[in-house]
């Protein structure tokens, strides 16, 4: 039977229809509020409207996305908005969804700058949606935040969620830190760190795969940030960096070998160790 024969939903018999294509409740709700255009009104809406018809337009807009969230597009895709740090950030396949997981990264970030004079001098490398550096120019808006991608796309991305925010993070294009001459008081990072082959990367094919998988078991773009970041922070400056579940050792040691003191690491809500960091190394 084609979809549009499907006339005369409810909206209850759409969240069923959704729920037996075996998705979450939660994104079958999201999914047919963006059906809807009425991704603002919030879940209730749903609940107090559902004996109200879902007419045939949108429902069928609503079958296609329960389809393409069942075939593993991330939700965030499909409604185009992912909320980061208290921020809604707008997404696409250009970049990265960001991940809870990052918070710790911001959250250690924003630890550090608090014992730093005010102004400080904030580099984000591989910003993607622009979600580290925005958290950051967001809860302190006297820091200087630059943020650098490889990739034209994603800084567009970046661009248009710090305009709709309304936050002066300034965007540059490349490669960590080639070519750049300025020094800053903090520079972080969430690089790609899956190794090649991981069987992880199944599950992550609608993402951009630069933004995901390193060479070298996934420590070859830690490693470039941590062997380029030296010249470029201030004394006593800090490089934090998140790494994948299994890579904190490695990543202390490529640390502790390129001279950082002070290096430790931080684990996330699941009690990974997920970031590591440390100070700038003395000048020889
Ligand atoms: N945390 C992401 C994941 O494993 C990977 C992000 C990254 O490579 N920087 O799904």
């Amino acid at each position: 039977m084609p979809e549009s024969a499907a006339s005369a939903h409810t909206v209850a018999q759409a969240l069923a229809r959704g729920s037996g294509m075996s998705l979450q409740r939660l994104d079958v709700q999201l999914l047919l509020l963006q059906a809807l255009g009425r991704s603002d009104a919030g879940r209730a809406w749903l609940l107090a409207h559902d004996t109200d018809p879902v007419p045939d337009a949108p429902m069928q807009a609503f079958v296609q996305l329960c389809r393409r969230r069942a075939d593993g597009e991330p939700l965030a895709y499909l409604v185009g908005i992912k909320e980061f740090f208290g921020l809604s950030l707008h997404v696409d396949p250009r970049v990265l969804v960001p991940r809870p997981d990052t918070e710790t990264l911001v959250e250690w970030a924003l630890q550090t700058l608090a014992g730093l004079a005010p102004a400080p001098r904030v580099l984000d490398l591989g910003t993607g949606s622009g979600a580290i550096a925005l958290a950051i120019q967001h809860a302190r808006p006297d820091a200087r935040v630059t943020a650098i991608d490889a990739s034209a796309q994603a800084l567009a991305v970046a661009q248009a969620n710090a305009q709709r925010l309304g936050l002066p993070v300034a965007f540059r294009h490349g490669s960590w830190l080639q070519g750049q001459n300025e020094i800053w008081d903090l520079i972080v990072s969430n690089p790609p760190y899956v190794a090649e082959g991981d069987p992880h990367l199944a599950a992550l094919t609608h993402e951009p795969r630069a933004a995901l998988v390193a060479t070298g078991q996934g420590l070859d773009d830690l490693r470039a940030i941590v062997e380029q970041a030296p010249p470029h922070l201030a004394p006593g400056g800090r490089l934090l960096l998140e790494h994948g579940h299994d890579q904190a050792g490695a990543v202390r040691a490529l640390l502790a070998a390129h001279g950082y003191s002070d290096v430790t690491s931080r684990k996330d809500l699941a009690g990974i160790e997920r970031c590591s960091g440390g100070i700038r190394p003395a000048q020889r």
